[in-house]
C-alpha cells in the first residue's frame, strides 16, 4: 500500500497536492497503518471554492433539468461500472468487509437512481384561480450549497446530498470525513468523467476550520450535515446564526424491542446483523434490545451467531484506536456496574493484522435504563439487553432517549406491531426488520436528537431543502370585469 496525496476538488483542479496546507494521516483501520495524507483546509480554501461554484451556477441553473439529470444517468452506470475499485477504497479507508462495502456503493447508485427522477417529480403546480388568471409555483435552487459528511459511510452518506442537490441544479462543496477522505476524490472524478462541468461540485478537505468556514461563509446558501449529536448540534446552530437553512443529522441510540412471540431465526439473525453490521457503527445499527419478559431462547441463539462471527471475515475493524478505546470503556464501566457480557469481542485480534482496531460483536446483558452504556452513544458492535416486564415498560425506555433515529419490533403480532409503529418515539420504524432504513422514494430522516432542522435528508423531502418555491400570478385575459384580479 502507498501513501498517497489526497487533493481538494475545486474547479476541477487538483488544488491539494502543492498547497502548503497542514497535512494529516489517514490511517487503514484493519491494518493501522498510514495509507494517505490529506490536506487540512481552512477559510481560504473555502472561499476559492465557493467562487468557483458560484462561477459555475448560473449556467447550471439555467440547464433544464432533464439536461441536469442526463450527467447522473451516466454517472449511475460508472459507479456500477467501477464498483470493485469503489468497494476496495471504502474498504481501504473504512474497514468494513468488502460485501458492506458494495452494498455501501450499491446504495449511492440507487440514490443516485432517484435524483434522475426528479424531473418527473419536480413539474410545478398550476391552476386558474380566477377567469384567466394563473397561479403556478415552481421550484428554484438555492445557489452555492455545502454537504458536510462522516466516516462511516464514506461513499454513500455524500450521495445523500450530491445527485438531488446539484440536479435540483445547485453547484455544491463537499466536506467529507478527513477520517475516510479517499472516496470523495473518486466521486469528483467520476462525476467529472459523467459530464458534469467544471465548479459545480467541489471537494475540500479539512476538519473543524473548514466546517465553521462553510457555516460562515456568505456565499453558501444552505447546509446538509451528518455527523454526531454534538457536532450537529454545533452546525446547527453556526449554520443557522448566518441565516443559512441548515439540516444536521445526529447520533443515534436504536431500540428493538423482541417479543416472545418473535421468530428465533429471524429475530436472532436479523438482530445480530443489526449490531454487528459494518462493525456497529451505523446510525441504524440496534444498540439496546428490550427483552420483552421471556426471550432467553432468543438470546441464545444470538450469542451463537456472534459467536461464530470471525472479525476479519465477517466483521471489520472500528475507525480508529480511539474508537476501540472508546467502546471498550463502555463495556468495562458496564460491567463493572453488574451487567453480565455474554458475548465479549474485547481484546482480539486478527492474524496477520495485529495493529488493526478490531473489536468484536460483544452481547451485555442485565444492563439497567441508568447505566451510561444504556443512554449514550456506543458507535460500535455493542448490544446491551435490557429487560422488560410488558410493551409499555419497554416503549417507556425507548420513549426516554434523547435519540429518536430508529426503534423496531420483532413479533408475530400485529396489533403489538401497529403500537411499537404509533408508540416509538423514532423517525424510523421497523417490524422483524433490524434495520428499519426507508428505501428511495421514502425519505431518511431521525427525530429529536438525531436531527436539527425541518424535514429529511433524501428522497422526496430533500426536494423542499434544496430548492425555494416562486409562487407566480399571471393575467392575459383583457376583459376588465371578469376576473377580480387587479
Ligand atoms: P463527527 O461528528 O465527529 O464528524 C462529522 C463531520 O463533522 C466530519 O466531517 C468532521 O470533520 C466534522 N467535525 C468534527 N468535529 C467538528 C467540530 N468540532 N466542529 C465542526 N466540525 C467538526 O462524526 P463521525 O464520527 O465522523 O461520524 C459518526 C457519527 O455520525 C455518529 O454519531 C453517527 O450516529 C452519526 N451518523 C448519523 C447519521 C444519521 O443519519 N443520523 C448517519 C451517519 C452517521
Amino acid at each position: 500500500m502507498t501513501t498517497r496525496m489526497v487533493p481538494n476538488v475545486i474547479a476541477g483542479l487538483d488544488a491539494g497536492a502543492d498547497t502548503p496546507l497542514a497535512l494529516l494521516d489517514v490511517f487503514s483501520p484493519a491494518t493501522g497503518t498510514v495509507i494517505a495524507q490529506v490536506p487540512m483546509s481552512g477559510a481560504g480554501e473555502v472561499d476559492l471554492a465557493v467562487k468557483e461554484a458560484h462561477a459555475a451556477f448560473p449556467a447550471w441553473a439555467a440547464t433544464p433539468i432533464k439536461e441536469r439529470v442526463q450527467v447522473f444517468y451516466r454517472y449511475k452506470a460508472l459507479l456500477e461500472e467501477n464498483i470493485a475499485e469503489l468497494t476496495a477504497l471504502v474498504t481501504e479507508e473504512n474497514g468494513k468487509i468488502a460485501s458492506e462495502a458494495r452494498a455501501e456503493v450499491l446504495k449511492s447508485a440507487e440514490l443516485t437512481e432517484f435524483a434522475c427522477s426528479l424531473p418527473q417529480i419536480v413539474a410545478g403546480e398550476v391552476l386558474e384561480v380566477s377567469r384567466g388568471v394563473e397561479c403556478r409555483v415552481e421550484r428554484f435552487p438555492l445557489g452555492v450549497v455545502a454537504a458536510i459528511t462522516p466516516f462511516n459511510f464514506p461513499n454513500m452518506v455524500p450521495h445523500w446530498s450530491i445527485p438531488n442537490a446539484i440536479a435540483l441544479g445547485n453547484t455544491m462543496i463537499l466536506k467529507p470525513s478527513e477520517l475516510v477522505p479517499l472516496s470523495a476524490t473518486r466521486i469528483a472524478e467520476l462525476l467529472h468523467e459523467a459530464g458534469l462541468p467544471d465548479g459545480v461540485l467541489q471537494v475540500v478537505n479539512g476538519g473543524q476550520e473548514a466546517v465553521e468556514a462553510i457555516c460562515d461563509h456568505p456565499g453558501i446558501a444552505a447546509v446538509s450535515f451528518v455527523g454526531s449529536t454534538r457536532v450537529a448540534k454545533i452546525v446547527y446552530r453556526r449554520a443557522t446564526s448566518h441565516l443559512k437553512r441548515c439540516l444536521a443529522l445526529g447520533g443515534a441510540k436504536n431500540h428493538l424491542i423482541v417479543m416472545p412471540d418473535a421468530d428465533l431465526e429471524m429475530a436472532s439473525s436479523n438482530i445480530v446483523a443489526s449490531m454487528s453490521g459494518c462493525a456497529g457503527q451505523r446510525c441504524m445499527a440496534a444498540s439496546v434490545m428490550l427483552a420483552v419478559q421471556d426471550v432467553d431462547a432468543i438470546i441464545r441463539r444470538m450469542c451463537e451467531r456472534a459467536l461464530a462471527m470471525v472479525p476479519g471475515i465477517d466483521i471489520g475493524p472500528v475507525i480508529s484506536a480511539a474508537a476501540r478505546e472508546r467502546i471498550t470503556r463502555y463495556i468495562n464501566e458496564a460491567e463493572a456496574a453488574g451487567a453480565k457480557v455474554l458475548v465479549d469481542g474485547r481484546g482480539i485480534t486478527v492474524p496477520g493484522h495485529e495493529q488493526g482496531f478490531w473489536i468484536g460483536p460483544t452481547i451485555i446483558d442485565h444492563v439497567t435504563p441508568e447505566m451510561r452504556i444504556a443512554q449514550e452513544e456506543v458507535f460500535g458492535p455493542v448490544l446491551t439487553i435490557i429487560r422488560t416486564t410488558d410493551i409499555d415498560h419497554a416503549l417507556r425506555v425507548e420513549n426516554a432517549s434523547p435519540y429518536g433515529n430508529a426503534a423496531s419490533v420483532f413479533t408475530e403480532s400485529g396489533g403489538i406491531a401497529r403500537q411499537v409503529m404509533e408508540r416509538a418515539s423514532a423517525g424510523m420504524v421497523g417490524v422483524n426488520v433490524g434495520v428499519p432504513v426507508p428505501r428511495e422514494p421514502f425519505s431518511f430522516g431521525g427525530w429529536h436528537d438525531s436531527r436539527f432542522g425541518v424535514g429529511d435528508i433524501t428522497g422526496r423531502g430533500s426536494i423542499e431543502f434544496w430548492t425555494q418555491a416562486k409562487k407566480m400570478t399571471t393575467k392575459w385575459n383583457r376583459e376588465a370585469g371578469t376576473n377580480w384580479m387587479s
